[in-house]
């Protein structure tokens, strides 16, 4: 638990229990100082939950993560069960390594893949099976570093061969030695730059609308990473939602806006953490209606700063407060009401350029606390080849080469890596997920020229990645898919 919480930390099992009641926290409001100063003076006195999601067995050490067994190290999981060191991964079982991943089985260190199985150090794949080193295929099986094949088998460098002859040359791979695994990386990471096509964009069923990995969306304009939803505008991450503008890590809203990881509402608007019908400036409340600067409440109404009102009350004194605020009225929660250090938080993955100084004079806070540790070994120490590793290396402390964090490889991470034989990864797993994360959270796009008819588009890879072919959607559906 951080030493430097500005707020009361309870385990899950006691926030969500009956032996506590935010509404003995409520202030009354007090028209001399502003009502963020009131706000932030309320948050600092109301516990919250140590983690956030539910319905979970045997995942203490993960966050947000929902209706889940058994998962390690992991962040932004949904239905998962058997997974280690994942990030933003749903309905997927028995994996290690995976970054915003769907319906995975028996896979590792995959990258936007959906519904295969034994799919390894591959990316935006799909229906794939017993395969390494994938990019863009569908539907394929027993494949090794190969890019935007469809429905292929005993393919090697896009090179068909034969059953006999693939066994024989899949032999050839040692994914077991760490230097080996990482020469193939770098060959993935060149086919990347010089030979994959590139889609203009990873929208899939959308009408009307402009942004990238958008799933089902109509009239969504500059929206990221959204799915199932209608005329939003301004939105990154989140899912059904209608009618709704300004909104981050959010899912089934309608006409709302303005808001960061809320839940589900109708007209919520400037809140975080929440679930909430008509009502303004939540943090972490849960099914409330008409209630306006509260904290931590459950099943309440017509409530201000957690203090507890007549509906005509509420209207009068909600009235009041809005006008007091001036032009703050309709401003997000200030950064000095956000409940972690900027430079901890997903902002990082989106905006890893703003600077502590930036932050701090929004009144935000930023972590000094140095994570570094000199208490084990470099982890480039370790013996090359897996056949050659023990699980002793589990009662190991390691220092990872990059971050200088310290690490340890989990018995069962071991295990599968032995039966793999995969060689075991050297950096520590906050990084293994930050990078291929950072894929995936481009929100401005590039002018290039269609590979194949030459026609101007615009496309989010940075030129810094250096790929070559990218083709415009029409091409792409002509020549690969
Ligand atoms: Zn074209």
């Amino acid at each position: 638990m951080p030493e430097n919480a500005r707020f009361p930390i309870y385990t899950s099992h006691e926030w969500w229990g009956d032996n506590w009641e935010p509404m003995s926290f409520g202030q009354e409001y007090d028209p001399t100082k502003p009502f963020f100063t009131q706000l932030k003076e309320l948050q600092e006195k109301v516990p919250r939950a140590h983690q956030i999601g539910r319905k979970n067995y045997a995942c203490d050490w993960s966050e947000d993560t929902w209706e889940s067994k058994n998962i390690y190290l992991s962040r932004a999981i949904w239905k998962c069960e058997n997974l280690s060191y994942c990030y933003r991964v749903l309905t997927s079982k028995d994996s290690f390594d995976l970054v915003y991943c769907f319906d995975m089985q028996k896979s590792y260190n995959c990258l936007f893949c959906h519904s295969s199985f034994n799919l390894n150090f591959s990316e935006n794949s799909r229906d794939c099976i017993d395969s390494y080193f994938l990019f863009d295929c569908r539907n394929c099986q027993d494949c090794v570093m190969s890019w935007n094949l469809r429905n292929k088998r005993y393919c090697i460098r896009n090179q068909q061969y034969t059953k006999d002859e693939y066994e024989k040359e899949l032999a050839e791979f040692n994914f077991g030695s760490y230097k080996k695994l990482n020469s193939y990386k770098i060959e993935f990471e060149n086919i990347l730059k010089n030979d994959a096509i590139h889609r203009e964009n990873f929208n899939i069923k959308i009408t009307n609308s402009s942004g990238n990995y958008m799933t089902n969306c109509d009239k969504c304009k500059n929206v990221f990473s959204w799915e199932n939803s209608q005329n939003c505008l301004n939105c990154i991450r989140g899912l059904n939602a209608k009618d709704s503008i300004d909104q981050a890590f959010t899912w089934n809203t309608e006409n709302s806006g303005n808001n960061g990881t809320v839940d589900g509402g109708y007209q919520i608007k400037h809140s975080a953490h929440s679930v909430a019908k008509y009502s303004e400036y939540l943090d972490n409340c849960i099914d409330v209606e008409n209630c306006f600067g509260c904290i931590g409440l459950r099943k309440k109404k017509y409530c201000i700063l957690n203090r507890q009102y007549t509906k005509e009350e509420y209207e009068k004194l909600k009235n009041k407060i809005i006008s007091d605020m001036g032009d703050e009225y309709g401003e997000f929660l200030p950064y000095s009401v956000g409940i972690c250090d900027y430079n901890l938080s997903a902002g990082v993955l989106y905006f890893p350029k703003t600077t502590k100084e930036e932050i701090v004079e929004q009144g935000g806070y930023w972590s000094e606390e140095d994570f570094s540790s000199k208490d084990g070994i470099l982890s480039t120490e370790l013996t090359d080849e897996m056949k050659d590793t023990d699980s002793s290396v589990c009662g190991q402390a390691l220092i990872c080469p990059i971050t200088r964090y310290r690490f340890n490889i989990s018995q069962s991470e071991f295990e599968f890596h032995k039966n793999r034989n995969f060689a075991l990864p050297r950096e520590h797993f906050d990084r293994r997920m930050l990078e291929p994360a950072r894929k995936m959270v481009v929100l401005k796009s590039s002018p290039y020229k269609c590979f194949y008819c030459k026609k101007d588009i615009m496309a989010y890879y940075p030129p810094e990645w250096g790929y070559q072919k990218i083709a415009c959607e029409e091409c792409y559906k002509q020549h690969i898919a």
